[in-house]
C-alpha cells in the first residue's frame, strides 16, 4: 500500500485522542492529509528581539534569555504562572493560564532559552502569554527556523493541545519515516519548463523552509499545480458537457424577433448588447448545448438580452423560462417583459410560490400544450411536477443565489437539456471567474446604456441625520424618489427588524402625509403587502421606500434617484453596489448616501470610501477581493472549488493564468489524456476527491 495512506493514528507523536482531534478539527487523516496540511504563512524567525526594543503592538516576536524567577499566582480572576525572563538588560513576564502545573515542572532557570510568542501590551507592561519555549540546545539542533511556518489553527484546537510546534514536531517525524519520495503529480515537460522543484522537494520546503527563496520556488510550484488541476478538471468538465450533451439547434430567425426589433424597441442596443446577443446566437445555432454566464454591471441592460435570447428560441418553436432569486424580482421580469412583448402573440405566465392554485393550474395546463411561451418565475418553476412541453431555454438571473444543484435540475426540464444562460450583476474579477466558473463560457457586458450618470456617493455619520434629511426634503421637491435601506443580518434580524421600524416612524414624523407619502417593503410582510407597496412606489404614488434589502436585486424605478443606506458599514462592498444599483437608472443626476455610525473599522471605512470614489462595478469587487480574500466574495460559497489550499486569487493571477493555459493547450492536443506523458496527470486526477463530484450534475 501506498505508505502516504497510512492512518494518521499509526505516525509517532499521535496518540488515540490527538488522532481524533487531528480528523475531526483539521481533517488529518492520513499521512498524506498532514504532507498536505500547508501554512498560512511564514515568521521570519532570524530576528531576535531586545526586551527594550518591542514594537508597541501585539505582534509576535522572539527572544533569548533566561528564566531568573517562577511562580504561582493566584487571583480572584484565577491561578497563573508568571515567570520572569530576562535578556541581560530587561525583565519581561512570560504567563501561562492553562497547564501551568507541567509547565512549571518542565521549566529550568537560568539556561539559556529561545522563546517566542505574541506580546500583550497591559498599562505600559509587555507580557507574552504562553509562549513556545525552546531550550537554545534544542533550537539549533532542529532543522532550520529561520522562516516559521504557522499552521491555520483556531482557540479550540490550541486548548486541546495541538500547538504550532506539535504540528511541527509530526511533519518532522513524518519525513523521518517517509519511506520513499513524495510522488510526483506534474508531467516533467511542466517541471522542465517552468523550473519547478519535484514534488518531495516542494512539500518539503513548505514545512521546513531553508530560506526565502527555496521557500518562493516551493510555493511557486505548489500554486501552480493547485490552479492547474482545477483549470484540467473544469476544462474537462466543459469539453465532456459540449461533446456528450447534443445541444437544440435554433437556427431561424423568425417573426418574434424581427417583429420585437422593429416594433417594440425603443431603443438603440449597446455595442456591448449586441456583441453578447452576438456570442449567444452562435451557441444557440451550433449545435451543442449552451452554457454561458452573461456577466454585466447593475444596470447595463441584461434583461432585454435575456429576452431576445428567448424569442430566439421562441421563433424555433420552443419554451423558455427565467428563474429569478426573489418574488419582487421576478415580478419585476414578468412586468418588464409582458411590456416589451406588448401586441406580440407570445403568451407570457409569472409563477412564484405565491402563485394561486388555479393560475398554477391554468399555468400547467399551458405549459404542457404547448401554448405558453415563456415562463417567469422563482424556485417554483424547477419544482417537479412543473413540466415543459419543449423547454428550448433556460435563464437563471442573479446567479449567486442558486446552487449547481438548481441549475441541474433546470437541465432536466426537456430531454434534450436546454441551453442556459446565467446571469449576474455581481462583477466578479476575472480570475476569479475563471476559477469559479472555468466550466460556463463568460459573455461581459462592459458598458452601460448611455446617458446614465454617475451615481454622486457621500458618505454621512448619524450624527448629520438632519442634515441628510433635508437634502432628501429637497429632492422630493424636485420630483425624486428616495430609498431608505436598513440591514438584514440574520443573526440580529429582531434588532434589525426594530431599526427598521424605529427609522420608518423617525421619517414618518420628518416626512408626514399628506405632503409625503412613505412605502415600506420589508421580508415579515405578506408578499401581497410588499408587493402592493412595490407598486405604489413603482407607480410613483409614493416618495419614500423604507425598505431591507429585499429591493437588492433588479428591482427597476427608473425615477428612483436617491438612495439612503443605513447602517452602511454592516453592509459588504458588492452588496452595496447592489444597493445602489437601483439608482441612476433614469436620466436624472442620482445619489447615494452611505450612513455609518462614527465609529469605524478600517475595513469599513475602505469599503464606503470605493463606494464613494467609483461606480464602477469590476473595481468594487477587485477591492473587494484584496480587502476579504476570496472566500467571501458573494456567489463563491456554493463553489466548492474555490477553496484553495495555497494557491490565492488575488495575488496569484499570472499563475492562474498560465495554469489555465498549459490546461488548455494539453487538453487541446490530448483531450482525453491518453498519450504517455500524460498519464501523470491522469493519474493524479483519479486521486482527486472533487473530480468524481464534478460529473453528479452532469450526467
Ligand atoms: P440589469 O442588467 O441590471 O438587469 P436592466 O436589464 O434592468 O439591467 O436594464 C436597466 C434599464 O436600462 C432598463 O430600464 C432597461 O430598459 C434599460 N436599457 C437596457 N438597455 C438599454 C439601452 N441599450 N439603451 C437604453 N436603455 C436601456
Ligand atoms: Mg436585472
Amino acid at each position: 500500500m501506498d505508505q502516504l495512506q497510512t492512518p494518521i493514528e499509526y505516525l509517532k507523536g499521535v496518540g488515540p485522542n490527538r488522532a481524533d482531534l487531528l480528523k475531526k478539527e483539521l481533517k488529518i487523516f492520513t499521512f498524506q492529509d498532514l504532507l498536505y496540511f500547508f501554512p498560512n504563512r511564514y515568521i521570519d524567525r532570524s530576528r531576535f528581539y531586545k526586551i527594550s526594543e518591542l514594537p508597541k503592538n501585539n505582534s509576535e516576536v522572539q527572544l533569548k534569555g533566561q528564566i531568573t524567577n517562577i511562580e504561582t499566582i493566584s487571583q480572584k480572576s484565577g491561578r497563573r504562572l508568571v515567570a520572569n525572563f530576562s535578556d541581560g538588560e530587561n525583565t519581561i513576564e512570560l504567563l501561562w493560564f492553562r497547564g501551568y502545573k507541567w509547565i512549571k515542572e518542565s521549566l529550568k532557570k537560568n539556561v539559556p532559552y529561545i522563546i517566542f510568542g505574541r506580546i500583550n501590551w497591559f498599562k505600559g507592561k509587555p507580557s507574552i502569554p504562553h509562549p513556545e519555549m525552546d531550550l537554545e540546545s534544542d533550537f539549533i539542533k532542529k532543522p532550520s527556523q529561520i522562516l516559521k511556518p504557522i499552521y491555520p489553527s483556531t482557540e479550540n484546537i490550541l486548548s486541546k493541545g495541538i500547538s504550532q510546534k506539535v504540528i511541527f514536531n509530526l511533519l518532522i517525524n513524518l519525513f523521518k519515516v517517509l519511506k520513499s519520495n513524495i510522488g510526483e503529480s506534474l508531467p516533467d515537460y511542466l517541471l522542465k519548463k517552468y523550473n519547478f522543484l519535484n514534488k518531495h522537494e516542494a512539500i518539503k520546503n513548505i514545512h521546513f523552509p531553508n530560506n526565502q527563496k527555496t521557500l518562493s520556488i516551493a510555493q511557486e510550484r505548489l500554486k501552480f499545480e493547485e490552479l492547474f488541476y482545477i483549470q484540467i478538471q473544469l476544462i474537462l468538465k466543459n469539453n465532456r458537457r459540449k461533446k456528450k450533451i447534443k445541444g437544440l439547434v435554433f437556427k431561424k430567425v423568425g417573426d418574434g424577433l424581427n417583429s420585437f426589433f422593429k416594433n417594440n424597441l425603443s431603443f438603440e442596443l449597446t455595442n456591448a448588447q449586441k456583441k453578447v446577443i452576438k456570442e449567444i446566437r452562435k451557441d444557440l445555432g451550433s449545435g451543442r448545448q449552451m452554457s454561458r454566464l452573461l456577466q454585466g454591471d447593475v444596470g447595463s441592460g441584461k434583461t432585454i438580452v435575456a429576452l431576445m435570447s428567448m424569442l430566439i428560441a421562441f421563433d424555433n418553436g420552443y419554451q423558455s423560462c427565467i428563474m429569478a432569486p426573489t418574488e419582487i424580482l421576478a415580478q419585476q421580469h414578468f412586468q418588464s417583459i409582458s411590456k416589451f412583448l406588448s401586441n406580440l402573440n407570445i403568451s407570457v405566465e409569472l409563477l412564484t410560490g405565491n402563485s394561486k392554485k388555479s393560475h398554477r393550474n391554468l399555468i400547467d395546463k399551458k405549459l404542457k400544450n404547448g401554448e405558453l411561451n415563456i415562463l417567469i418565475g422563482t424556485h417554483s418553476i424547477i419544482e417537479e411536477k412543473i413540466i415543459f412541453s419543449n423547454l428550448g431555454l433556460a435563464i437563471i438571473d442573479e446567479q449567486h443565489r442558486f446552487g449547481v444543484a438548481q441549475r441541474a435540475k433546470l437541465w432536466k426540464k426537456n430531454i434534450i437539456p436546454p441551453h442556459v444562460l446565467v446571469m449576474t450583476a455581481t462583477p466578479i474579477p476575472r480570475t476569479l471567474a475563471m476559477t469559479l466558473y472555468g466550466d460556463l463560457d463568460v459573455s461581459v457586458i462592459n458598458e452601460l446604456p448611455p446617458g446614465r450618470k454617475e451615481v454622486k456617493t457621500y458618505h454621512r455619520y448619524d450624527s448629520n441625520r438632519l442634515k441628510v434629511y433635508k437634502f432628501i426634503k429637497e429632492e422630493i421637491k424636485k420630483g425624486a424618489q428616495v430609498y431608505v435601506v436598513y440591514p438584514l443580518i440574520q443573526e440580529s434580524e429582531k434588532m434589525d427588524y426594530k431599526d427598521l421600524i424605529d427609522g420608518y416612524e423617525s421619517i414618518s414624523r420628518y416626512f408626514p402625509p399628506p405632503e409625503f407619502q412613505i412605502s415600506v417593503v420589508h421580508g415579515k410582510m405578506k408578499s401581497s403587502d410588499k408587493e402592493y407597496e412595490m407598486k405604489r412606489f413603482a407607480e410613483g404614488k409614493t416618495n419614500i421606500m423604507v425598505a431591507t434589502t429585499v429591493i437588492e436585486v433588479g428591482v427597476n424605478v427608473t425615477n428612483a434617484s436617491l438612495m439612503i443606506i443605513e447602517s452602511s458599514e454592516r453592509f459588504g462592498l458588492s452588496q452595496l453596489h447592489q444597493l445602489r444599483g437601483r439608482v441612476g437608472r433614469g436620466n436624472k443626476q442620482s445619489y447615494c448616501i452611505l450612513m455609518s455610525d462614527n465609529k469605524l473599522s478600517s475595513d469599513a471605512r475602505k469599503r464606503l470610501e470605493v463606494m464613494a470614489q467609483t461606480n464602477n462595478g469590476f473595481k468594487i469587487a477587485e477591492t473587494d477581493l484584496n480587502i476579504r480574500g476570496p472566500g467571501n466574495i458573494m456567489g463563491t460559497e456554493q463553489s466548492g472549488l474555490i477553496k484553495l489550499k495555497i494557491a490565492d486569487v488575488v495575488n496569484d493571477n499570472l499563475k492562474l493564468k498560465n495554469a489555465r493555459d498549459e490546461a488548455i493547450k494539453i487538453l487541446k492536443k490530448d483531450s482525453d489524456l491518453l498519450l504517455v506523458e500524460n498519464q501523470i496527470i491522469k493519474k493524479t486526477l483519479f486521486t482527486m476527491k472533487t473530480y468524481k463530484n464534478m460529473w453528479n450534475y452532469i450526467s
